[in-house]
């Protein structure tokens, strides 16, 4: 079987320190791939480095938003808009995003590629760093997806932790971070900030009794929690 190249490139950038080379080009050999607009965004972000979820992450994104049923998502990190307009694809009628992104050329392509799928109506683009645009935002969603400064996990999570149904699905992205938060030898020494903070937060996602937490060893690491009653935070 022929496997396009563009996604053996993204996925052997991140992930050959998690799982099995064969197992990954084996896996993403199973996936269909896409033939709409997100395949033109997976072109662009190949072209310009942009860390688009990788495809196996990508249909986990789909098997949540149509097993939990989700109408109502709020996404950190929208970068051009593709997990956005991917799980606007899954969601079906009469579904709404909330996205943010604090890089405004990100934002405003984000934008564009929304318009282009005629989301306009569904998904909205916040501006700002969600530490602080997380304040100020309404209402109670279905998912919580999580895709941006991996050091500010725990905070993004105090922050929107409220705004999730119990019974809610919260899902971060890139937890395992090439490895380092798993294994010592792979750890570059600038990044030890960042690895520090990621085990802290999954530690206290993998023990609070407030959640049911897994992660998996896909793509550059995901976790998948569900919120089971309201969250007490100690301070
Ligand atoms: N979820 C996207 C990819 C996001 S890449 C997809 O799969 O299609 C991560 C993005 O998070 C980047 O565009 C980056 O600018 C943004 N980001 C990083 N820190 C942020 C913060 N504190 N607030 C908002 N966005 C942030
Ligand atoms: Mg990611």
């Amino acid at each position: 079987m022929v496997i396009p190249c563009i996604f053996l490139r993204i996925w052997g950038d991140y992930m050959s320190q998690i799982n099995h080379e064969y197992i990954n080009n084996y896996l993403v050999g199973l996936i269909p791939q896409h033939e709409d607009i997100l395949k033109e965004l997976e072109g662009y972000a190949e072209q310009h480095n942009t860390p688009i979820v990788t495809p196996d992450v990508a249909g986990l994104l789909k098997v949540m938003v149509k097993s939990v049923q989700a109408k109502k998502i709020l996404e950190v990190g929208t970068a051009i808009g593709y997990s956005s307009i991917l799980m606007g694809l899954s969601a079906g009628e009469d579904f709404s995003i909330t996205t943010i992104e604090k890089d405004e050329d990100n934002a405003a392509l984000a934008v564009q590629n929304i318009k282009k799928v005629g989301m306009e109506q569904n998904i909205k683009v916040l501006t700002g760093d969600a530490s602080e645009v997380l304040d100020h935002i309404e209402g109670t969603f279905d998912m919580i997806f999580v895709d941006a400064a991996k050091g500010q996990y725990m905070d993004f999570f105090q922050k929107s932790i409220g705004k999730l149904k119990v019974g809610g699905i919260f899902i971060c992205d890139n937890v395992l971070f090439r490895g380092m938060v798993a294994e010592r030898s792979l750890l570059i020494r600038r990044k030890i900030t960042i690895v520090k903070r990621l085990k802290k937060f999954l530690h206290y996602i993998s023990n609070i009794d407030s959640l049911q937490t897994t992660i998996i060893p896909m793509g550059d690491g995901v976790s998948i929690s569900c919120k089971l009653k309201e969250v007490v935070f100690d301070d």
